[in-house]
């Protein structure tokens, strides 16, 4: 029996769709959904003699995303020719960035399960644009639909530095995370906004032998799930290979496949292209892109705090779960809108329930953002307060704060109103006490002696309390006069 260990080696292409009004280099609307072939212009349509433009913003977007990834931005990059032979793409070459791309030698970090954090080198970022769809459900004959032709996407290109589906799952989930952060895509993966092309192979130890089995490239997957799926196979896959054939890589095995969703496997559909194939030469009808210092500093100043660091300082500062503070980092309005409450100082962790377990329920139900509830972060910073101070239980926020969702008003009026203030006061509630023992002469007798029974019973006593003022008491100050008059 030989001795045999092996690693899975995944470095990953993404393409990102850029959340612009307009295309890469015309001024077609980017519309999702929209009828076919109704999106489009001379130019996305490739007829001869038309000259595209640069949409300036989707420049902007991909080097704000660069920058974020780390990456070492070149104050002169070009465009290139990729020719490219299918009918979504009518003009028969995409434009793209091939030697020069605009964002170079990043790194991006990982949360993994295990709670570490692991940093993936990222290769290069640049900008190229999308093709068409063909569609295959017409019958006997094929349509294209041309509207996304020409979106913008950024590729984003790591390094192989991933060694399992679940770290491959996590990078692709943080960019996600990051480009809406910074507001340069919706990432929406339904509507094919993020698609992943892992490229996956083992290095095994046979008898003290190192040996890497041929690259497989994985094209087009458009779930996280997909792409976890696929490379697991992929890795079982390739040691099944290697064990039966012995196969190791070489110049030119690097193949690529498809996923096949129901059967979850991949399919092989052809040996990889090389570079040379696609025939890149310099883009000739567009000028070379020039930045300037001024221009990229003007950029460098709108990064944000990334999720990830968000996520860690929420759990160090404020002693949030790493789940809650996921949760909130999950969506750049939900984190601000947390910010600003806690900003104003209310306790972080109350703030949190208050937006996790109410809010994001009313604005699911309202299909919207937290931040388009209509309320302002300090009211509910003074809901989280509230309930704080005992001026009402934290079981009757939720009504407070979708009052407050449906009045606009501020949380102390209404809570008023709804007449859910806690009774606080002594007075008050001394007398409501003095009633219960008098009314339960047989538990103040368990509770005084002492035995087995008086925890139950001074649990009923402060419950018939409870009751009694229809649930008003501030039960913290009720258990007290309790304690105090059972001595
Ligand atoms: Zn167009
Ligand atoms: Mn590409």
């Amino acid at each position: 029996m030989s001795e045999v260990d092996y690693k899975v080696i995944v470095g990953l292409e993404i393409h990102v769709q850029l959340c612009t009004e307009s295309k890469m280099f015309c001024g077609c609307a980017l519309e999702f959904g929209a009828e076919p072939n109704s999106r489009v212009c001379p130019v996305c349509l490739g007829m001869p003699g038309v000259l595209p433009v640069m949409n300036k913003k989707a420049y902007e977007y991909a080097v704000l995303t660069a920058l974020a990834l780390d990456c070492w931005i070149p104050m002169f990059t070009k465009w290139d020719r990729k020719s490219y032979y299918y009918p979504d793409l009518p003009k028969n070459y995409q434009i793209s960035q091939y030697d020069l791309p605009l964002g170079a030698d990043g790194f991006v970090e990982i949360p993994l399960e295990s709670g570490r954090i692991k940093k993936i080198g990222i290769i290069r970022a640049h900008l190229e644009e999308d093709a068409g769809k063909n569609l295959h459900t017409a019958g006997n004959y094929s349509q294209v639909d041309l509207n996304r032709t020409g979106t913008p996407l950024l590729e984003i290109v790591t390094e192989p530095d991933m060694n399992s589906g679940e770290e491959v799952r996590a990078l692709a989930v943080e960019l996600q995370r990051m480009v809406r952060f910074l507001g340069v895509s919706e990432a929406d993966m339904q509507k094919g906004h993020m698609r992943f092309e892992p490229n996956i192979n083992l290095a095994i130890t046979k008898d003290g032998t190192e040996y890497r089995t041929p690259i497989v490239e994985i094209k087009n997957l458009n779930s996280f799930r997909a792409l976890e799926r696929s490379v697991s196979y992929e890795e079982q896959r390739q040691l099944d290979e290697f064990l039966d054939t012995g196969k190791v890589i070489e110049m030119g095995n690097k193949t690529t496949r498809g996923w096949d969703d129901e059967r979850e496997a991949t399919v092989l559909q052809r040996e990889k292209e090389e570079a040379h194939d696609y025939r890149y030469f310099p883009e000739p009808d567009l000028v070379p892109v020039e930045l300037t210092e001024q221009w990229l500093d003007n950029i460098r100043s709108r990064l944000c705090e990334l999720p990830l660091k968000r996520q860690m300082r929420y759990i160090q500062e404020y002693q949030l779960s790493d789940y809650d503070a996921g949760v909130l980092t999950a969506d750049r309005s939900i984190s601000d809108f947390f910010e600003e409450a806690v900003k104003s100082g209310a306790n972080p962790k109350r703030v949190c329930n208050l937006l996790t377990q109410t809010g994001l329920k009313i604005a699911k139900e309202k299909s919207c953002g937290i931040n388009e509830l209509g309320i302002r972060p300090e009211s509910l910073a003074n809901l989280a307060e509230m309930i704080e101070t005992g001026q009402i239980s934290a079981s009757s926020s939720a009504a407070v704060f979708e009052a407050m969702v449906q009045t606009g008003r501020e949380p102390e009026a209404l809570a008023e109103e709804l007449n859910l203030i806690q009774k606080s006061d002594a007075g008050e509630l001394e007398q409501i006490v003095d009633k219960v023992l008098a009314e339960n002469p047989g538990a103040v007798e368990d509770v005084t002696s002492g035995g087995k029974k008086s925890k139950k019973a001074r649990g009923f006593l402060l419950g018939q309390v409870m009751q009694k003022s229809k649930g008003q008491a501030n039960p913290k100050v009720a258990s007290e006069i309790l304690a105090k008059k059972l001595g």
